[in-house]
């Protein structure tokens, strides 16, 4: 890539016989830049003679003055730029400058003397000369020659053509790609394959250049026309071209209307004549510019054609032609300004090289032919881009087997041959599309007997978990029901002693609480121990009376507060305070059972819908994905097995509870047994005490009633109360009427523990039937469990 700013040069026209000549001046250093400066005299003004001059100097390249000859601005202009189109870059040459001023001089040349001879002939020359030099690759040239006018474009070098006016040439128009590449429409590009035929190829396009100007249209100076030389090169074998072309432009005057004559104050700018050399200059100025993205080409035709010579991929080099007499000194100023900005404009060119398909195909062509050779050679066998009947058998057996090899490590071996490779792949392609239906047809199957299987667990684990709360369902309800019975057997007794006597509830109610507390799902004691419970329950009727009898209710408040006092209270109600807090706990882990079993219940459902799901989408878009094993139903598996875990979890704790729980009952009940049994005694020694001094009662203000025991007992067994209990009501007269809640305060009666002095009896014979009952009751309980005081 060559970056580089537009090269500008400078020729001034010799003067004519009758042109004055301006004051001008040229600085030619060798090393640097040249200047051109342009001296603008001060004419007479109002008669006086004004002495003021005004310069102006321009910078260039090189400066080629009047003497210059054709050949020297060939050589240092022209020259540079053949060569570099002859290595592959676009190049372009263009004259500016007002009409008259030497562009067509410079560029085509003179049509007198050969030595005249411009630009144009001394380039085809060289470049004919350099491509016959050099044999080292092909070259193809062709020529075209474009004349620009009123924005119209004209082939000049449409050979058939007898054209009297430039409207007669075929119409030249511009075409552009997407990559915004100009392509000229109608532009007849014509091979030139020596100098000769080229510089006909020119002459031929002058002629018609020439015949169509007439002093009424001033072609020439109104017009723009572009020669071009396209040349392409290859190297011999390579598919690679080189193209390139160069641009030799001759402009349009570039007179302008002027608004200011040379002796006005100040040189101003003024419009172009031409419109096309307008936009132009407003793409030099846009070029000239930093930052500038738009630059407007497409203003006109010359412009576009002209796109790449102008900030683009070419070599551009600009000619102002200058004519500077006294007359034209503006106009020279005005060419000096344009070149000034043109030289601001940097262009990158780069190689124009593109591969041609065809001389590709030939040599890919030729490269395989190679390489089938070299095959041949190495496997010593010609292959043909068909396999054989025998090898398609071979191929065909090879890949049964490997479909039928379990072993995961098997592989299928047919060779370096990509024939065969491309063969496989089909083949199993062919297979997998075959049994694609009746694979759908299997997974359906598949999907369906894991559903069967896994609904078959299902049900097992649903019927066992059935089985287990139907178990404990019927528990439950043999409990209740047995506390039903009790309880009705409890209240018959009870009426049956009522019917005679009262008692009291305490102890009922005390017990009661656990009956209650049993009935709860977690609890299953035994039937034969629900019911010895109970019944001790029933035969406690001294306790369980519920009748206001003065009687009883001495004995339960005697009771009540020998419980108080009791040590085995405390155990009682710690034990009984822990069954309650074991009941409850046995309660929250049913319920949580039962939470964890809808849960699993729950995950399994989830399973069936995935396994639904991936039969569905099985059948809809087969992949080998739904073959493997569905992450989804892992993990929903693990979540069952640890919800089982913590089911069998509970399930041992709510066991263990259960044993817990009957321990505490048992417990319980000795406790109570023991209370009673401590009461008792308790009781029938201060009965005994009360017999032996019955003064002491007798004597006392308060109504004490006695039991009236004819024979005292250490014990209070089944069997003195039997034999020698018997209550008689007329020995004690009084006790009818005497309560232990009588008035007077300072009664003892409610410490019966400490003290052995006041003890609430009653006289009452139903009252004392009652207790013989109670008693009886007790050591029937206590007999069959063992525990009764023999
Ligand atoms: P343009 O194309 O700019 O209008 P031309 O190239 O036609 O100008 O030149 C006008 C006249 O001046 C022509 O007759 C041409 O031969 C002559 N002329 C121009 N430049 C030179 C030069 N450097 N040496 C001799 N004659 C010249
Ligand atoms: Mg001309």
């Amino acid at each position: 890539m060559v970056k580089e700013t537009i090269r500008v040069y400078a020729r001034v026209k010799p003067l004519g016989r009758r042109q004055q000549a301006g004051i001008y001046s040229v600085d030619d250093d060798e090393k640097s830049l040249s200047s051109l400066e342009i001296i603008v005299p001060r004419d007479l003004a109002d008669g006086f003679v004004n002495n003021k001059r005004e310069s102006y100097k321009f910078k260039f390249q090189k400066i080629f003055d009047q003497e210059a000859k054709q050949d020297v601005v060939f050589d240092n202009i022209a020259k540079p730029v053949a060569e570099c189109v002859l290595a592959g870059y676009n190049g372009t040459i263009f004259a500016y400058g007002q009409t008259g001023s030497g562009k067509t001089f410079t560029i085509t040349g003179g049509a007198e003397r050969y030595s005249d001879r411009g630009i144009i002939p001394r380039t085809l020359s060289y470049i004919f000369d350099q491509l016959q030099k050099d044999s080292s690759k092909v070259y193809t040239t062709h020529v075209s020659y474009l004349e620009i006018y009123n924005e119209c474009g004209y082939d000049l070098l449409n050979p058939r053509h007898e054209a009297s006016r430039l409207e007669d040439l075929p119409k030249v128009t511009i075409m552009e790609d997407p990559d915004q590449n100009i392509h000229l429409k109608n532009l007849s590009l014509q091979q030139a394959t020596n100098e000769e035929e080229a510089l006909n190829l020119l002459f031929l396009g002058d002629t018609n250049r020439m015949i169509a100007e007439t002093p009424m249209n001033q072609a020439s100076s109104r017009s723009h026309c572009i020669f071009t030389i396209h040349i392409s090169s290859k190297e011999p074998g390579s598919a690679t071209i080189r193209r390139s072309k160069l641009h030799l432009v001759d402009l349009a005057g570039s007179e302008r209307v002027a608004k200011t004559g040379v002796g006005g104050h100040l040189l101003t700018e003024a419009k172009y004549i031409n419109l096309s050399l307008h936009y132009l200059e407003q793409v030099i100025i846009a070029l000239a510019e930093k930052n500038r993205s738009h630059i407007p080409y497409r203003n006109s035709m010359m412009t576009s054609v002209l796109r790449d010579s102008l900030g683009g991929n070419c070599m551009t080099t600009m000619i102002a032609t200058l004519s500077i007499d006294r007359r034209n000194i503006e106009e020279s100023i005005s060419t000096c300004r344009f070149a000034q900005r043109v030289a601001l404009i940097k262009n990158e060119a780069i190689l124009n090289e593109e591969i041609d398909p065809t001389l590709m195909i030939v040599k890919l062509k030729k490269e395989i032919q190679e390489l089938k050779d070299e095959l041949v050679l190495v496997t010593g066998k010609q292959r043909t881009s068909e396999l054989s009947q025998e090898e398609l058998l071979q191929l065909d057996e090879l890949i049964e087997t490997f479909l039928e090899d379990n072993d995961p490590n098997s592989t299928l071996d047919v060779g370096a041959d990509m024939r065969k490779i491309k063969y496989c792949f089909i083949h199993l392609k062919q297979l997998m599309n075959d049994s694609k239906i009746s694979d759908k047809k299997l997974l359906l199957q598949h999907n369906s007997e894991e559903k069967d299987t896994n609904k078959e667990v299902g049900e097992e684990e649903l019927k066992k978990l059935k089985e287990l709360l139907q178990q404990r369902d019927n528990e439950i309800n043999i409990l209740v029901n047995m506390l039903k019975k009790e309880k009705k057997r409890a209240q018959e007794a009870l009426f049956q002693l009522n019917s005679a006597s009262a008692g009291s509830t305490v102890l009922e109610q005390s017990l009661c609480v656990n009956l209650e507390e049993g009935q709860s799902p977690a609890s299953s004691f035994s039937l034969k121990e629900a019911k010895d419970f109970s019944s001790s329950v029933h035969r406690l009727p001294f306790l369980s009376r519920q009748t206001e009898g003065k009687m009883s209710l001495g004995c339960q408040e005697a009771f009540e507060v020998f419980k108080q006092d009791h040590a085995d209270s405390i155990t009682i109600e710690d034990n009984k305070e822990l069954l309650k807090q074991r009941f409850a706990e046995a309660k929250c882990l049913g319920e949580k059972l039962n939470e964890v079993r809808s849960k699993i219940n729950h995950l399994k459902g989830e399973i069936t819908q995935r396994h639904i799901q991936r039969a569905v989408l099985a059948v809809s878009s087969p992949s080998e994905e739904l073959n493997t094993l569905d992450p989804v139903e892992e993990q929903l598996r693990t979540q069952i097995e640890e919800e089982k875990k913590s089911y069998k979890i509970m399930f041992n704790r709510l066991k263990g509870l259960k044993v817990e729980i009957e321990h505490l009952q048992l417990l319980m009940e000795k406790a109570k047994m023991k209370l009673q049994k401590d009461f008792e005694v308790w009781w029938s020694e201060e009965a005994q005490n009360l017999q032996e001094k019955p003064e002491m009662v007798s004597s006392s203000n308060i109504m004490t009633v006695y039991p009236q025991l004819r024979k005292p007992s250490q014990h209070l067994s089944i069997n003195s109360f039997s034999e020698t209990t018997r209550v008689s009501p007329s020995e004690d007269p009084a006790g009818k009427n005497n309560s232990i809640t009588s008035s007077n305060p300072i009664s003892k009666t409610r410490t019966p523990a400490s003290s052995s002095t006041s003890i609430p009896l009653t006289g009452d014979s139903q009252a004392d039937a009652d207790i013989l009952a109670f008693m009886k009751a007790r050591q029937n309980i206590l007999q069959k469990k063992g525990l009764g005081n023999k």
